[in-house]
């Protein structure tokens, strides 16, 4: 879902209005003295936006992201992913957690599948009927809501009561024309987005929460079976067939629209995180006896990475400190929806106690925390009229600042700019780790790869950052480009798959059905 920022553009403020005066001396004094006056404070918010202007490249220095530095954060990743794959739980930053899904949709899945999707700020609830033919998606509904506030840190049963309900209520709006499972159960992925250790296709424990949520009675508990109970004392009959990380879905949703090439699920919205297809004799920790397939998707949670490579600010060490997890998720809240506009807020707040960029006294709305979503952050990113007119709207509606001169508003401008292109930019490095560690970043053996037919790696996309914040899109692409180079074996590709988390895990509940046959 689009989030909107909720700008009207009324047109800017401060037009010339009219006095009259008595006198022609009296007007001529007033006006000479309003001219003095009017070229004073000109004057002083040259030197306040030339201090604001100094602190603005500081920052830009701070937050720069050349390409030898995105080499670095991706080797990095790597370098912790390696050592998650080794160990039980995973390396102090990467869980590298295996999925458990060992097949993704082939396209010949059949029959009526539900889904339900829980992300940061969203809860979907999808039904979609599949045709069995390739990739053949008959129909397909879904409905969304935003998930109480107050839920999000209270107890795992409020949680989920609230979930099944929903659910429930959807399942009585299906028409008597869809055909559910021959014993009238229907069944539903899970598509889940918070870390979860999980122990089979259907069960998962979970290890923590974040993008603010924080309900401690869940964690080390499965959370199939609080919903599974939940969706019980809503008195309706729907089993999870499948648990799966959001990522995770996303990819299944990719390999069943855009086929074999998709290796890698990667989620901007909320938070962030990526799943790609490694090989099953690369996870050493895995125990069980390796699938017939060879394969085995890995969620990284990715968003727990960290690297003295990343490009941080005080604007970032502000942010973590006043989250509800202080100290994790480095990389997530560099790059991901919930925190950019923080990030932002954080900086104009500086400039305006230090460079007085708005004046003499500092607008008490930039001192509100989340007064600054990152939906307006991007609207302002994109505005390029003349005037920054959209810059205007936003800083007036939002926060209150009324008046600006273009200067000022530039400067807002060039911070959403800084802060949407560092966050593209680190996802991108993010994304080439993976493509290295899967061997489809390389040059060709011999250097030459241009004669050659280059082979296609398709990652595939979700999250509202990625789908509505296109500045941030494009220099995301840009880099990974970059990064990727002319010179490589692959050509790689960033495809949104729409809806791909809840869709991937309505088809992971087809293809794990009961009533499939293997
Ligand atoms: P979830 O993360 O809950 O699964 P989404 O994938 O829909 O949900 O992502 C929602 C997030 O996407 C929001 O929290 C916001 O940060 C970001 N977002 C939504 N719309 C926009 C927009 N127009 N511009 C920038 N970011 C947006
Ligand atoms: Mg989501």
């Amino acid at each position: 879902m689009a989030m909107e920022c909720g700008i009207a553009l009324p047109g800017l403020q401060g037009g010339a209005g009219h006095m009259m005066f008595g006198g022609v001396e009296v007007q001529c004094v007033r006006v000479r003295a309003g001219r003095t006056v009017a070229m004073a404070m000109q004057k002083l918010k040259r030197v306040q936006v030339q201090r604001a202007d100094r602190m603005v490249h500081d920052l830009r220095m701070a937050s720069a992201t050349p390409l030898p530095l995105l080499r670095q954060v991706a080797d990095a990743l790597v370098e912790e992913m390696c050592a998650g794959l080794e160990r039980e739980g995973g390396s102090e930053q990467l869980k590298m957690l295996p999925s458990y899904v060992e097949n993704l949709p082939s396209g010949n899945e059949k029959g009526l599948f539900y889904a339900v999707d829980l992300g940061g700020t969203n809860f979907r609830v999808l039904r979609v009927s599949l045709g069995g033919k390739k990739g053949e998606v008959l129909s397909q509904e879904y409905k969304e809501v935003a998930i109480p506030r107050e839920l999000m840190t209270g107890t795992g049963k409020d949680l989920f009561d609230f979930i099944a309900d929903t659910l429930a209520k959807f399942v009585d709006t299906e028409d008597t024309s869809l055909e559910p499972n021959p014993d009238k159960t229907r069944e539903a992925g899970f598509a889940f987005s918070f870390p979860v250790r999980q122990t089979s296709v259907k069960s998962g424990i979970v290890i923590h929460w974040t993008k603010g949520f924080k309900i401690d009675d869940a964690v080390g508990k499965d959370i199939v079976k609080q919903f599974q109970d939940a969706i019980g004392r809503s008195g309706h009959n729907v089993e999870i067939s499948a648990l799966v990380n959001d990522t995770v879905g996303t990819l299944a949703g990719g390999r069943y629209n855009f086929q074999e090439e998709t290796m890698i699920g990667c989620i901007l919205g909320t938070g962030t995180n990526a799943c790609y297809v490694e090989r099953a004799d690369a996870v050493k920790k895995w125990k069980d006896p390796l699938p017939k397939s060879g394969e085995m998707v890995i969620n990284l949670e990715w968003g727990n990475f960290r690297s003295p490579w990343l490009p941080r600010t005080f604007a970032d060490e502000e942010v973590d400190n006043e989250s509800v997890n202080p100290g994790d998720q480095w990389f997530e809240k560099m790059v991901s929806g919930m925190y950019l506009g923080e990030i932002v807020r954080h900086m104009l707040l500086k400039l305006a106690e230090e460079a007085a960029l708005f004046g003499d006294t500092v607008p008490g709305k930039l001192r509100e925390r989340h007064s600054l979503g990152t939906p307006c952050v991007s609207e302002m990113h994109a505005d390029t009229s003349a005037e920054l007119q959209v810059v205007a709207a936003v800083l007036h509606q939002n926060l209150g600042i009324q008046s600006t001169s273009l200067e000022q508003r530039r400067i807002v401008r060039d911070l959403c700019d800084m802060v949407g292109q560092r966050g593209g930019r680190l996802a991108a490095a993010g994304v080439y780790g993976l493509l290295k560690k899967i061997g489809r970043a390389g040059p060709h053996k011999n250097g030459f790869a241009m004669s050659r037919k280059k082979k296609k790696t398709v990652v595939a996309m979700d999250g509202g950052l990625y789908e509505h914040h296109l500045p941030y899109r494009k220099y995301m692409e840009e880099a990974l480009h970059e990064l990727v180079g002319r010179n490589g074996a692959y050509e790689v590709f960033l495809r949104l798959q729409n809806d791909g988390s809840g869709i991937g895990a309505a088809l992971l509940a087809a293809s794990h059905s009961r009533h499939t046959k293997p």
